[in-house]
């Protein structure tokens, strides 16, 4: 390796763990749920996505082994060659019926599906249009089309209109934004933003990956919950946050967007099919959201009550009405080392910085699940009062 290439790099990683902001993987000993084992200890955890708490359901476990048992470990193949199953049909049939859509492409990940969103439907003469606080995954999907990128300020409707004004005269013009957005917790303004896409024709696209299977009465996301179902173009989501948590995910949507993407869309041609085990079990995760077993109703219960009682206890959050409450510390160093403190008071959670968030923007991300207990609950928030007291933040 060219030695003042690796030198630049290890002073930029040593850099960051002098300041204590290097990400860490914490090995844990034990399958994901409202308590976890880190390396020996046993905490509550209140960092996972795992809203409706089936990341490690019986049932869903059962249905993934059946589904290996039945149609084996995986495929070695794309879709379009040798690696369409019945169970991937299958799954995409159950998807479109739950979601109320016209069709589905399952991708190995939610952030493949948004590299597969924008460059097969969007060209030099299109514009693209999205908000400031879209994930990581949408922003790298829009990079690798060529049509012309607009940004709006975060769910500012007025800020919107300008940048569809500003496309006008586009062949298309296509509206993203996530359904939930993952670091504020907040839901996207779906209603409004399709009133303003009808009168300028332009076509949404809502990544609900922290909505599906939990937010809206059903679990149909925030297309349900804003009651606009019908008239969001493209869904993309993902199956490893609420719907499981393993991984896999898909677009779903238009019957002419969704064969564009079967002919077009690089992630669906050129990478590996989803393996039958994850078709198995997000299947049975299907069943048992639309069985009514799980309620996202007691997932946000648990948020309304998390939120209440850190709130009386003088905590900064932003407001929101998830299972995301971000509690803001806005110093990095502070947030991390916060959330050191509570991890070692066992209470599982992140402090998240740059870049994941805004400079100056440093939050804890708590995430509730329908698995918590109140006592879960009451123990997160007598662990955040006395590290916040001991800390000097409230
Ligand atoms: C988590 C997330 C993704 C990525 O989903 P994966 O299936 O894990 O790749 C994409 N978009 C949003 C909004 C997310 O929150």
């Amino acid at each position: 390796m060219n030695k003042t290439v690796e030198k630049e790099l290890q002073e930029f990683l040593d850099q960051l763990k002098m300041e204590g902001l290097d990400k860490k993987e914490r090995v844990l000993s034990s399958s994901q749920g409202a308590s976890i084992e880190v390396g020996k200890v046993s905490v509550r955890n209140f960092c996972a996505n795992n809203y409706l708490g089936l990341a490690d359901n019986q049932e869903v476990v059962e249905a993934a082994k059946t589904a290996m048992d039945r149609w084996g470990y995986g495929l070695s193949s794309v879709r379009f060659i040798c690696g369409t199953q019945g169970i991937h049909k299958e799954l995409e049939g159950r998807i479109s019926s739950f979601l109320k859509t016209d069709d589905t492409i399952l991708f190995s990940s939610c952030f493949d599906a948004n590299g597969a969103l924008f460059e097969p439907l969007l060209g030099e003469e299109d514009t693209v249009i999205s908000d400031e606080l879209n994930h990581a995954s949408i922003i790298d999907g829009i990079r690798l089309c060529k049509a012309k990128r607009l940004r709006y300020r975060h769910s500012d409707m007025a800020s919107l209109e300008d940048c569809l004004v500003d496309a006008e005269g586009s062949r298309r013009i296509l509206i993203a934004t996530d359904g939930v957005f993952s670091m504020d917790g907040d839901i996207a303004k779906l209603k409004e933003i399709c009133d303003l896409a009808d009168t300028y024709g332009a076509l949404v696209a809502v990544d609900d990956s922290h909505a599906t299977g939990y937010i809206g009465k059903h679990g149909r996301g925030t297309p349900e919950a804003c009651k606009v179902e019908g008239r969001i173009d493209l869904i993309t989501t993902t199956f490893g946050k609420a719907c499981g948590g393993a991984s896999g995910g898909c677009i779903t949507g238009r019957q002419v967007l969704i064969d564009l993407y079967r002919q077009r869309a690089r992630p669906y041609l050129f990478s590996n099919t989803l393996a039958p085990a994850i078709c198995g079990g997000t299947l049975k995760v299907l069943d048992i959201i639309e069985r009514g077993d799980v309620r996202g109703a007691q997932t946000l219960e648990n948020a309304q009550y998390f939120r209440k009682k850190m709130e009386k206890a003088g905590f900064d959050l932003v407001k929101g009405d998830t299972a995301i409450v971000p509690v803001m510390i806005y110093d990095e160093v502070k947030a991390v080392a916060m959330a050191d403190k509570l991890l070692a008071s066992g209470i599982y959670v992140i402090g998240f910085c740059f870049p994941v968030v805004p400079k100056g923007k440093a939050r804890i991300r708590v995430q509730l699940s329908a698995v918590h207990t109140k006592e879960d609950l009451d123990a997160a928030v007598k662990a955040f009062i006395a590290v916040g007291e001991e800390m000097h933040l409230i």
